[in-house]
């Protein structure tokens, strides 16, 4: 094989992220309703939150605390109470998307395997334990604690370093999210496969050198069955 790492996203490349589900069973354990309306009222502040922390105009301390604070009053408590709720709930109802364990247990004696992730550390070590995962991963990179976010090539550079500074022409990086996984690999001077499983259009001035729809077609991809 062509890539002697490959680098992939967490969610919704390796793990479903359900956060509706999530915010329904943390709000349950507070004894509250979590309804579409709330869900709805939830995004319109979380979503554009999330691109600013792309962006690096603020940091994941301020992306935890602000979507919470209307919450944070209402049930008399911190946003950072809620915030970890939240993240034990994601945990609890974590699983992996179809076809992860047979992609990663093809490649672990083909490639050495790693994770870049723009979700919060306090997700990150107990779903890998959960799902089972951990020992496929020599590598686990999370912004939270890099201080930069994908498409910041810095946390490459960073994930670079941990690795042992391969060949970039030996890297490629998985992801779902155009404008942070897919961007964000470009920057780095590395390939890049999205996995767009809606079928989407790829936006202006990204350019991935593969997409594919399923974990299964970049298993075929990358290992094929000749
Ligand atoms: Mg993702």
């Amino acid at each position: 094989m062509k890539y002697k790492w490959i680098l992939f996203d967490a969610d919704e490349t390796l793990f479903h992220f359900d956060a509706y589900e999530g915010l329904n069973l943390m709000f349950s354990r507070f004894g509250i309703t979590f309804t579409e309306q709330d869900f709805a009222e939830y995004q319109k502040v979380n979503k554009p939150l999330w691109v600013d922390y792309q962006d690096g105009v603020i940091s994941a301390e301020q992306l935890q605390t602000i979507r919470f604070q209307p919450w944070a009053e209402q049930l008399n408590t911190t946003t950072q109470a809620i915030n970890s709720a939240f993240l034990t709930a994601m945990a609890d109802i974590c699983a992996v998307l179809p076809g992860a364990k047979e992609l990663l247990h093809n490649l672990k004696d083909r490639a050495q395997l790693g994770i870049i992730t723009n979700g919060f550390t306090e997700l990150q070590q107990i779903r890998l334990e959960r799902t089972g995962l951990q020992d496929y991963f020599s590598t686990l990179i999370i912004s939270e604690q890099v201080g930069v976010a994908k498409p910041d090539r810095g946390i490459f550079d960073f994930a670079f370093s941990q690795m042992g500074h391969p060949d970039r022409r030996e890297v490629l990086m998985v992801g779902d999210n155009p404008h942070s996984d897919i961007l964000g690999g470009m920057n780095a001077g590395i390939h890049t496969c999205w996995l767009n499983a809606y079928g989407q259009q790829v936006p202006e001035g990204i350019e991935p050198n593969y997409q594919v729809a399923t974990l299964s077609e970049l298993n075929e991809l990358l290992l094929p069955a000749d």
